[in-house]
This record gives C-alpha cells, sequence and structure tokens, in this order.
C-alpha cells in the first residue's frame, strides 16, 4: 500500500512537471503563431532622403524582414519627376504598382511605363531605377528581399539627360 501511494505522489508530480513545460511551450507558440495585425498609420511617413532620390518621394514601411519572411515592405510615393537613384537589391525586388504611371529602367535598357496593377520582378544585383513620370506621380509596394542584413545597394544618381522622355520605350 505504502509503495503504491509513493507511486502516485511521482506520477502526480512527472505530470505536473510535464504539464508546466507544456504550459510554457503553449505559451511560447500563442506568441509565435499568432496573427500581427500592424494598424494603418501605426508608423509615420518618412521623406525618401536626397542621398538616394531625386525629386519628392514619400516612404511608408509597412514591414520589416523576420526569420521565416526575409523581406522588407513598403509603400514608396514619387511625385512628378521624382525618382530613385541606380541601386541593386542582393536578393531581388517586386514592385506592385498602386496607383498612378511611372518608369522603370534596367542598366542599358528602355525606360518601361508602369502603371496601377503591373508588377515588376528585379532579380538579384540587377541595376535599375524606378520613379514618376515627368508629368504623373506613381506608388507602388516594394517587397525588397534581405540578404545577410542589407537589402540595397546605392549607385549614383539618375541624371537629367537619362531621366528622358525621349527615352521611354513606345508601348500602343
Ligand atoms: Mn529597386
Amino acid at each position: 500500500m505504502k509503495k503504491k501511494i509513493t507511486t502516485m505522489i511521482l506520477s502526480l508530480s512527472l505530470l505536473s512537471v510535464g504539464s508546466f513545460f507544456a504550459g510554457q511551450a503553449l505559451a511560447a507558440d500563442a506568441k509565435e503563431n499568432s496573427q500581427t495585425i500592424t494598424r494603418d498609420g501605426y508608423q509615420t511617413s518618412s521623406k525618401g532622403s536626397a542621398e538616394f532620390f531625386t525629386g519628392n518621394v514619400r516612404i511608408d514601411s509597412l514591414f520589416s524582414e523576420n526569420d521565416s519572411a526575409p523581406y522588407t515592405g513598403g509603400y514608396v510615393t514619387f511625385q512628378p519627376s521624382a525618382r530613385s537613384a541606380w541601386h541593386t537589391h542582393p536578393a531581388g525586388q517586386r514592385l506592385i504598382v498602386t496607383e498612378g504611371v511611372g518608369w522603370v529602367q534596367e542598366w542599358g535598357g528602355p525606360i518601361e511605363k508602369i502603371r496601377e496593377g503591373d508588377v515588376v520582378w528585379c532579380p538579384p544585383g540587377v541595376k535599375h531605377w524606378h520613379g514618376a513620370t515627368p508629368t504623373t506621380s506613381m506608388t507602388h509596394i516594394a517587397l525588397t528581399g534581405m540578404l545577410e542584413g542589407n537589402n540595397v545597394e546605392w549607385l549614383e544618381k539618375v541624371s537629367d539627360e537619362q531621366y528622358d522622355t525621349k527615352t521611354e520605350k513606345s508601348k500602343k
């Protein structure tokens, strides 16, 4: 009889130790496996730095990268004639145009018109720029891959000569 009680106590304590750890695990899972809603306006807009952009550019950061989704997201709005400097992305970038009409160009290629609903994939290491046209503003969502903590390599500015309506590829 005495042995049976001891066994029971041991089982109970094992049970409670087990459930203690199970409880810890559940609490951790709840944090990692729950959805997150970031409310509109949570993060303040910032102006595109004159070092990397020409003209009036507004950047609204949407999210940072994490371990399972290694890319950043942001809205970028270019006022007419505003554009990024030339740059590359070490892990590529997707642009989703959400408003207006703009231009994108890769080094050595024509200026291409992009408009609301268009999606652009820029592979890793491809030198390019994106921005508005001289007369229309353009907003895109930029999803930019992260590689070793870096998502962009900035190069020289797009000169007024390079940013020229006559070089736009005509697409009718
Ligand atoms: Mn880019």
